[in-house]
């Protein structure tokens, strides 16, 4: 199963092979991922991982073979939503999830803050979600060249903080994820690391700041996985996975066969 979601994300030179692939993939798969996902389970995170996998492929293959029925999908999910993924990410305007994802209405619950960070609003969304039993995915999309996490990284290295107290919340949030030593926003290097510091220590707070999805995490109910979106090339592909058997943030897809957690 690990071999194919991480196939999904194909190196971004092959486009070639990626359509091929995407001729390959399954209807479902290859098309908008429209099959009313019925029961009350939601689908297993490996699932709804390759199914942003293969949107995340359209995206990037620019495939609009299949245009979303808008108006249909707004008729059809009048009654309720069930999305098959969580997906928390930047409020950054390049980085919109269901664009990236190439999905439609319903289908992905999506919690957009700047830096992505997990503070209390965020969290109680995450567990509305999860509690309303919609998806065992919790995917945690940073970007490169962040500018929550470069503002966070200018403030702490001038000293020099905002007056609002909402901005200072959004700073107090990343600031401990920061390396003290890497602070140069002029250094791509060091944007980079910090990012992935940030992304890393938000998807550990998802456990450390929620008894219910620390819960549901060591229950095999939500898999949380991580992502660095490229802003140039489109890519999403799952980067790291939260670990719950020593709560360490790994590589995706584990070293180990079988279910990454
Ligand atoms: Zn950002």
């Amino acid at each position: 199963m690990k071999e194919r979601v991480s196939s999904l994300f194909l190196k971004r030179s092959q486009s070639l092979a990626v359509a091929l692939f995407l001729i390959l993939l399954p209807a479902t798969q290859a098309g908008q991922s429209d099959q009313h996902h019925g029961s009350e389970e939601p689908m297993p995170p490996e699932q709804a991982l390759k199914l942003l996998g293969g949107g995340n492929l359209r995206y990037l293959s620019h495939d609009a073979t299949n245009p979303p029925d808008y108006k249909r999908e707004r008729k059809e999910l009048v009654d309720g939503q069930h999305p098959y993924a969580i997906v928390l990410s930047c409020s950054d305007s390049r980085v919109p999830p269901e664009i990236v994802f190439d999905e439609t209405l319903g289908k992905i619950f999506v919690i957009r803050v700047a830096g992505n960070v997990t503070d209390p609003t965020e969290l109680g969304s995450v567990e509305y979600a999860a509690d309303h039993r919609y998806s065992s995915l919790l995917f945690v999309m940073a970007h490169e060249s962040c500018g929550a996490v470069k503002t966070t990284m200018d403030a702490v290295r001038t000293n020099t903080y905002p007056r609002s107290a909402n901005l200072m919340a959004l700073i107090n949030s990343i600031k401990p994820t920061l390396d003290r030593t890497r602070l140069n926003t002029e250094n791509k290097a060091d944007v980079a690391v910090n990012v992935d510091r940030n992304l890393k220590a938000q998807m550990v707070n998802v456990v450390r700041k929620s008894a219910s999805l620390a819960r549901r995490v060591q229950r095999g109910e939500l898999l949380i996985v991580g992502s660095i979106y490229s802003l140039k090339d489109g890519d999403a592909r799952p980067l790291y996975y939260y670990d719950k058997s020593d709560g360490k943030v790994k590589p995706y897809p584990p070293a180990k066969t079988g279910r990454p957690n």
